[in-house]
């Protein structure tokens, strides 16, 4: 699938084959009026919104609107409905924007009755199934990073495998209380809080 600066789903987006660097601004688990103020950044400054996950809808409805024209990309958290209306939601899946990559995984571990929730063999069965991708968006953080405590923080080790061996540039998530960067072999993980804004380049 193609996006082009309309989200349509015709033809090739502004930055064409080969456009590095990019410009992302990273957005996950807006739980204070704080983690989330507009103005952001200047908007021709941004080639592409991800959404991580736990962001209430007024805010998405605020970034939608605040980032018009820009593709906006996400996946849900455990405390979102399964669907994400205005965004490019690649849970389970892999969508091309230009020619960029980008897969996903929403939720979290399943530890009460709803949506989003997911046991480790639900997840390790979708991404053996899953193809490669230059940048994987999750609400939980990978296992291997350590990064979140408790059982509902606690990391898939399907995205470990995943990470081992489809070696993503970027993996983004939200779910924590912290943000951090971690590398793992070629792959840049960043756990995200409120907003951040990252450049991938080739
Ligand atoms: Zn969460």
């Amino acid at each position: 699938m193609y996006l082009t600066r309309s989200g349509s789903r015709s033809g090739k987006w502004r930055r064409g084959a080969g456009g590095f660097p990019w410009r992302i601004l990273a957005i996950g688990d807006v739980h204070s009026p704080g983690d989330f103020v507009l103005p952001l950044q200047p908007r021709d400054e941004l080639d592409l919104i991800v959404t991580l996950g736990d962001i209430p809808p007024s805010v998405i409805e605020q970034i939608l609107w605040w980032g018009r024209g820009i593709p906006v990309v996400g996946v849900p958290g455990n405390h979102d409905k399964a669907d994400l209306p205005g965004i490019v939601n690649v849970h389970g899946r892999v969508v091309e924007v230009a020619d960029l990559r980008i897969a996903g995984f929403g939720g979290a571990r399943r530890y009460r009755a709803g949506p989003n929730q997911f046991m480790d063999w639900q997840v390790a069965r979708r991404l053996y199934l899953l193809g490669p991708s230059d940048i994987f968006l999750s609400h939980a953080p990978p296992l291997c990073t350590s990064a979140g405590e408790g059982w509902v923080h606690r990391g898939f080790a399907a995205f470990d495998r995943y990470i081992e061996r489809r070696r993503p540039s970027l993996w983004l998530h939200g779910h924590l209380a912290h943000g951090y960067t971690r590398i793992v072999g070629s792959t840049a993980i960043h756990g995200v809080v409120g907003k951040r804004l990252l450049t991938l380049s080739h």
